[in-house]
């Protein structure tokens, strides 16, 4: 796996492969490696000729300075976690590479970046739909893997490279948990382990709702009762807890189309958020 800082040498490397007829495939991560990530690292070798791995803190999609200084940086042990895969290139980027001065451009997706953390997250979602359309140009990808897990990132990338036309596939990979139910994120680090084992409770908490939600009960006072199962565990402020139509993000009372229900909950502060399909 070659370490690869600069797009130009990327670029002379991708043209090789494309001259090759070879597909490529990305993971767009921002580091702090865990088997969430690397499951998306497998599937896009298992799809892919070539496959690169990004890993760039964007400081874009931060809306909250605190956040970005205390996310986890930890290069060398990312490369040695990506060793056993088939992975030929971790490209990391730096700031100035990725947004030299003078640059200017925000790419903006209305509809499935509004609400949820889009709402909570003021910018958020510019900031990914802008680093995620420059990382599908620079590394020139056929397919691109995200995780459900930021299923309305997921959403907000799709519309991206339909509109801009950037003929790429977004190729969603399912949400990697730990045993506990806990989903695995980075930000998870900076939980202790009394904390960590306090967070599973939201898994389970949407998994319960769910189940109530499908066998039919009334949607409102579920969703209540799993607001407060989160409060009365010690974790909160809650941003949100909603259900939504998986297709578009819209708001919905039933599930007639397919639905989700959608959480983000602070704890310790930290910020954490999951999500869950209704069968
Ligand atoms: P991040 O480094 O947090 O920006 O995440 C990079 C990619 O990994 C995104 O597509 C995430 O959705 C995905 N990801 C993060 N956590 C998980 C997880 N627990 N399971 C599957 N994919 C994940």
């Amino acid at each position: 796996m070659k370490i690869v800082r600069r797009k130009s040498d990327l670029r002379a490397l991708t043209r090789g492969w494309r001259l090759a007829g070879e597909s490529i495939g990305v993971v767009p991560t921002m580091g702090a490696l865990h088997d969430g990530h690397l499951s998306l690292a497998a599937a896009a070798c298992k799809r892919a000729d070539r496959v690169i791995v990004t890993l760039f803190v964007n400081p874009k999609q931060f809306n909250n300075p605190e956040d970005l200084e205390k996310y986890p940086r930890t290069e060398d042990s990312d490369a040695r976690k990506l060793a056993p895969y088939d992975v030929d290139v971790l490209y990391i980027p730096d700031g100035a590479e990725m947004y030299p001065d003078g640059f200017a451009t925000t790419i903006s997706v209305s509809g499935v970046s509004e609400g949820l953390c889009g709402a909570t997250r003021p910018g958020h979602f510019d900031g990914v739909a802008t680093v995620v359309a420059k990382l599908l140009r620079q590394t020139e990808a056929d397919f691109a893997f995200f995780g459900e897990k930021d299923y309305q990132q997921v959403q907000v990338v799709r519309r991206v490279a339909e509109d801009l036309d950037l003929d790429c596939e977004i190729v969603p990979c399912p949400t990697v948990r730990e045993e506990s139910g806990l989903a695995l994120s980075s930000r998870n680090l900076r939980l202790d382990d009394a904390a960590r084992q306090k967070a599973s409770i939201i898994y389970a908490t949407l998994s319960a709702a769910a189940r109530a939600i499908a066998a039919g009960q009334e949607v409102e006072r579920v969703l209540d009762q799993a607001r407060a199962e989160l409060l009365d565990h010690g974790l909160g402020p809650i941003d949100y807890l909603e259900m939504r139509r998986e297709r578009d993000l819209a708001p919905v009372q039933d599930t007639s189309a397919p639905a989700r229900l959608f959480v983000a909950v602070w704890l310790d502060g930290v910020r954490l958020i999951d999500n869950l399909g209704i069968d």
